[in-house]
């Protein structure tokens, strides 16, 4: 099997003027092409710092990460623009990275077309249910064609049966790109989910 992802001997310490705390110890594994993987730990287990890492926001203090392809990281709050509207909230990736090319603005509508949001591109993020919102924030991470995709305890805003359906939808999303994802969570019902 080919690795897309592979971490050996992850470690993070976070220093700070006083003190140090170590996040992550010792952490291997890794991660075939089109695999899910959960990873589930209570508050404080350095979760977030791992996704972290991986997606190149922050250096480890010692260990390896090799990483095929790019990476698309979405976070526990949708962080949604509120004066953008739905489209433009999930062209702001492609624009960043300066890709606003027709071919992709293009891609980015389909998504929105084929999950269900097409007819709310005009609309703004406060006329949006919670669900909604977070659906248009997975449109925005995938419209810049990740390999990997990280999902930091994506559902954990939502109400308990908000939840139950987004879950659903959005692992049918990821199942129907194939794409490979890393999720990470406190809550075992939603990893087992
Ligand atoms: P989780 O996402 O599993 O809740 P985090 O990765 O956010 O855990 O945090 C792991 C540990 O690292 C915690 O003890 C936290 O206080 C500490 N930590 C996280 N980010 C920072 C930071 N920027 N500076 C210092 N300590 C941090
Ligand atoms: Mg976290």
């Amino acid at each position: 099997m080919n690795a897309i992802l592979e971490l050996k001997n992850i470690s993070m310490n976070y220093q700070e003027a006083t003190s140090e705390t170590q996040a992550i110890k010792d952490v291997s594994f890794s991660v075939n092409k089109g695999e899910f993987i959960s990873i589930v730990g209570p508050s404080g287990c350095g979760k977030s710092t791992l996704l972290s890492i991986i997606s190149n926001l922050i250096t480890q203090s010692s260990g390896e990460v090799s990483v095929v392809g790019t990476v698309g990281y979405m976070l526990q709050k949708d962080h949604l623009f509120e004066w953008r509207n739905i489209l433009q909230n999930v062209l702001l990736g492609l624009e960043i990275k300066k890709l606003l090319t027709p071919e992709n603005i293009a891609y980015a509508k389909e998504l929105l077309n084929r999950y269900g949001l097409g007819e709310f591109k005009e609309h703004y993020p406060s006329q949006l249910s919670g669900g909604m919102r977070q659906r248009a924030a997975l449109i925005r991470t995938l419209a810049v064609k990740p390999e990997i995709l990280l999902l930091d305890e994506p559902f954990s805003a939502l109400d308990y049966q908000t939840r139950l359906y987004v879950s659903d939808e959005i692992a049918n999303i990821i199942r129907k790109e194939e794409k490979t994802a890393v999720l990470v969570t406190h809550d075992l019902s939603e990893v087992v989910f």
